[in-house]
């Protein structure tokens, strides 16, 4: 159930209705609006007492109660209509700012992570991507650097002032990668590993969430919604190409579902074109489609010699490459009236 507070309610009287909602046996998620207050209720509606007394134990605070229709309850537009913005140190994500996420699939040596990390920046992009920990199909391949990947993610933020983006693959991690990075990534392959799910929300962290391989929205919609659950409110569906019978791209690139997105959730959506295409010559075509279609950002595999990567080789776009694109991409962004 979600309770809609009148606008102009103070604080004192929001704790009062916060206080009716524990004691009546719901957990109550607040989620504060421009104009007005909105509380999530999470209980069983059948064991629990009825939360419609709300409204006439409080007839001056409580505008209305309504139940969520939906499967998923606190990401849902029902229960916040306005859109999300994320906060990523000076950053906002979700805001009129679509913002480029850059930076190579693995982070290989310091050499290779710092000049990923100066173009990208000199090109435009807020935050710098790169794995440290990398969840890879076959065990003889390059597992990622671990601490030493997130310590020189940590170097390159300090020295380019960008914000840093890297995956959590283990729940064994979730304070350590959280000590380093500004957003936790969930990779396609554990987006409904739940107890990750809750570990990575537990950190407080800024959550992007990939689309499974085979997910359907309603899954991911709801797989995002334990991140919430966890008292976490900032999370972030990325759609990076989902399993089709189509192999001319290592994936289908799902545009449909930015519209989708913003259609049943408040918060932000991600394209990564990298992930999606699986080759390099399709980055910037996806990426303006995703720009025109309404992204909030853009996750891009970016390398300084896309050819001698440890992973992901044939997708990753070359410095120059990225430079180009990001320039190309400007009247694109200023035409979807973005910034
Ligand atoms: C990645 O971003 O490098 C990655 C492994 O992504 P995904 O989980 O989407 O495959
Ligand atoms: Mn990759």
């Amino acid at each position: 159930m979600i309770i809609v507070l009148k606008p102009g309610i103070s604080k004192k009287q929001e704790a009062a209705v916060i206080k009716e909602i524990r004691s009546l046996g719901y957990r109550p998620h607040i989620m504060r609006g421009v104009a007005r207050t909105v509380i999530g209720a999470i209980g069983d509606e059948l064991t629990h007492q009825s939360l419609e007394t709300l409204i006439t134990a409080f007839p001056r605070i409580v505008e209305c109660v309504m139940p969520v229709q939906r499967r998923y309850k606190l990401v849902s537009r029902e229960a916040h209509p306005s859109n999300s913005t994320i906060r990523v140190r000076e950053h906002v994500i979700g805001g009129k700012k679509i913002h480029l996420m850059a930076g190579p699939c693995s982070v290989e040596s310091e050499k290779q992570l710092m000049k990923s990390a100066e173009a990208v920046k000199a090109a435009g992009a807020t935050i710098l991507r790169g794995g440290a920990f990398k969840p890879r199909t076959s065990p003889y391949e390059f597992q990622g650097l671990g601490e030493k990947g997130l310590k020189l993610l940590a170097r390159a933020r300090r020295e380019t002032g960008l914000a840093v983006i890297t995956e959590l693959l283990s729940e064994t991690h979730a304070d350590l990668v959280a000590e380093y990075t500004d957003i936790i990534q969930i990779g396609a392959r554990n987006s409904q590993n739940f107890q990750l799910l809750i570990a990575a929300a537990k950190t407080g962290k800024p959550i992007l969430l990939k689309r499974g391989l085979s997910m359907k929205i309603e899954e991911w919609l709801l797989a995002g919604e334990y991140v919430l659950a966890n008292e976490n409110p900032n999370l972030l569906f990325c759609e990076r190409g989902i399993r089709t019978f189509e192999t001319y791209t290592r994936n289908t690139l799902d545009l449909s579902a930015i519209p989708v997105i913003k259609k049943e959730s408040h918060c932000p959506i991600v394209i990564d074109p990298s992930q999606g295409a699986g080759r390099a010559d399709l980055v910037e075509a996806l990426c303006k489609g995703a720009v025109a279609m309404g992204a909030d950002a853009l996750l891009i595999e970016v390398h300084p010699n896309p050819a001698e990567a440890w992973s992901d080789g044939v997708q990753q776009v070359s410095l120059d490459l990225f430079t180009r694109l990001a320039q190309e991409l400007r009247a694109f962004i200023l035409a979807a009236g973005r910034e």
